[in-house]
């Protein structure tokens, strides 16, 4: 990683900002994810662990799309595989799409859930067909989740993760933005992460009449809060107590905490599992992984079974993408690095901590980790937020003015990517020493 003042082949910044007025004008508020709003930057080029906006500016990208770059960015041996599938056989939309067969069995052997793996384009989407899944094989209507925990926008996971406008009074189950059916919440049970008696309450009550829970296996949706000892267990013990579909969000965690997913780790092993992002080193492939008796029901047209259908669900390009990032994951030692990258990040943003006396604390899981400023790790949501929000602002603004990318908001989680080298990660941990002090100044 080269610092700021050798890579800086300024542009006007007039250019960025000319860059954002042309997309509003044409895209709300310029973007397309809502998450993309409320930066200066407009990123033209990346490569590796870099990434550089329209200025010229190069930043170390521990963003990495929040989570599908996983090898790297613009990675040669990925993009080849994708041209030539999209030149041998695009989208036919008739039986088996090229390379599908190949995908669900390099899934089917590495993780523990999978007999059956499907294959759409989104998180979004794979959450929608579990809770499908869940609905037509119990015939129950009710959903449980965890207070914090993203899955999409689906009106029936979109509920109680929403950093915005949360006071103590905000019931659990508040939906995550306008337009979504207000009525879902009925259907919805929000319970704490790390709430074990709040756990077994809510499986008292609602057990009967629950169709689906959904967990992250290790938490990335308010940074990195890990289950405590016995939680995922228990979870998965009422589950199959009351009937209820255990649904493993690995959309985050899935092969980029391990090929096998965060299952493959815990444990614990939950009758359907949503995948997405890492799968596919940044192309469009999301999917959900399950046992049979579950899986057997999409694809069908019936009153009775759930179904799947989507135009681009399986695209051979992005097929050729996961079947390369797998193989790669399969023969290269890609876990290795990410998790001595990882660590040697984490020990070096402790040491900073220790330093720099910042009221911070640092914690994470192989690429990935998270820095709240609060004096003690957060075990759920609501304590992740009571994080200084003015402290994270100022370290945010030091790190990206150094060239170091990173989330804006102060329970985001940070990643890295196979491509970052130890000299990156000890350059990072430099910049992060000087952003304490801007923190904490
Ligand atoms: N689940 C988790 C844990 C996520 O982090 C995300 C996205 O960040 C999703 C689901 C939704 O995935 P997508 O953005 O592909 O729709």
């Amino acid at each position: 990683m080269s610092s700021l003042s050798e890579t800086t082949d300024p542009a006007p910044a007039a250019e960025q900002v000319a860059s954002w007025r042309r997309a509003e004008a044409v895209v709300p508020r310029g973007v397309s994810s809502g998450h993309r709003v409320g930066w200066q930057q407009v990123f033209v080029r990346t490569k590796g662990a870099y990434i550089w906006d329209q200025e010229g500016r190069q930043y170390v990208d521990y963003l990495n799309a929040w989570g599908p770059i996983v090898l790297g960015h613009s990675d040669e041996r990925v993009n080849e595989a994708v041209l030539k599938a999209a030149n041998t056989c695009d989208l036919t939309g008739v039986g088996p799409q090229a390379g599908e067969a190949e995908l669900a069995e390099r899934i089917c052997e590495v993780m523990p859930s999978a007999d059956k793996v499907a294959f759409c384009t989104s998180g979004t989407d794979a959450t929608m067909h579990a809770v499908h899944i869940a609905r037509a094989a119990t015939g129950r209507l009710k959903v449980l989740k965890f207070h914090g925990s993203y899955h999409g926008w689906n009106d029936h996971v979109a509920v109680g993760s929403s950093r915005k406008d949360l006071g103590p009074d905000t019931p659990l189950n508040t939906p995550n933005g306008g337009g979504l059916h207000p009525a879902v919440v009925d259907d919805v049970v929000v319970v704490e992460w790390n709430d074990a008696d709040g756990l077994r309450a809510a499986f008292a009550e609602h057990g009967a009449q629950l169709a689906a829970a959904f967990t992250e296996g290790y938490v990335h949706s308010f940074g990195c809060v890990p289950a405590e000892p016995g939680f995922l267990e228990l979870l998965r013990e009422l589950c199959t107590q009351h009937g209820v579909v255990m649904v493993m969000d690995e959309i985050k965690t899935g092969f980029r905490a391990a090929i096998g997913g965060y299952q493959s780790i815990c444990g614990v092993t939950p009758d359907l599992t949503a995948f997405g992002k890492a799968v596919a080193n940044g192309y469009s492939l999301a999917g959900l992984a399950g046992i049979d008796s579950l899986m057997g029901h999409l694809g069908a047209y019936s009153k009775t079974e759930a179904t799947i259908d989507g135009t681009y669900n399986a695209s051979p390009y992005a097929l050729a993408a996961a079947n390369k990032t797998l193989e790669i994951m399969a023969s290269d030692d890609i876990f290795t690095t990410l998790y001595a990258r990882g660590e040697q990040m984490r020990a070096g943003i402790a040491d900073a901590i220790a330093e720099t006396g910042a009221p911070a604390t640092v914690t994470g899981l192989g690429s990935e980790w998270a820095i709240y400023f609060r004096p003690e790790l957060p075990k759920n949501f609501r304590e992740s937020l009571e994080c200084d929000a003015e402290m994270y602002g100022r370290y945010h603004a030091s790190l990206l003015s150094q060239g170091v990318l990173e989330p804006a908001f102060p329970t985001g989680d940070r990643r890295l990517n196979a491509a970052t080298t130890e000299a990156d990660v000890a350059t990072t941990i430099e910049c992060v020493r000087v952003a304490l002090r801007a923190a904490i100044s």
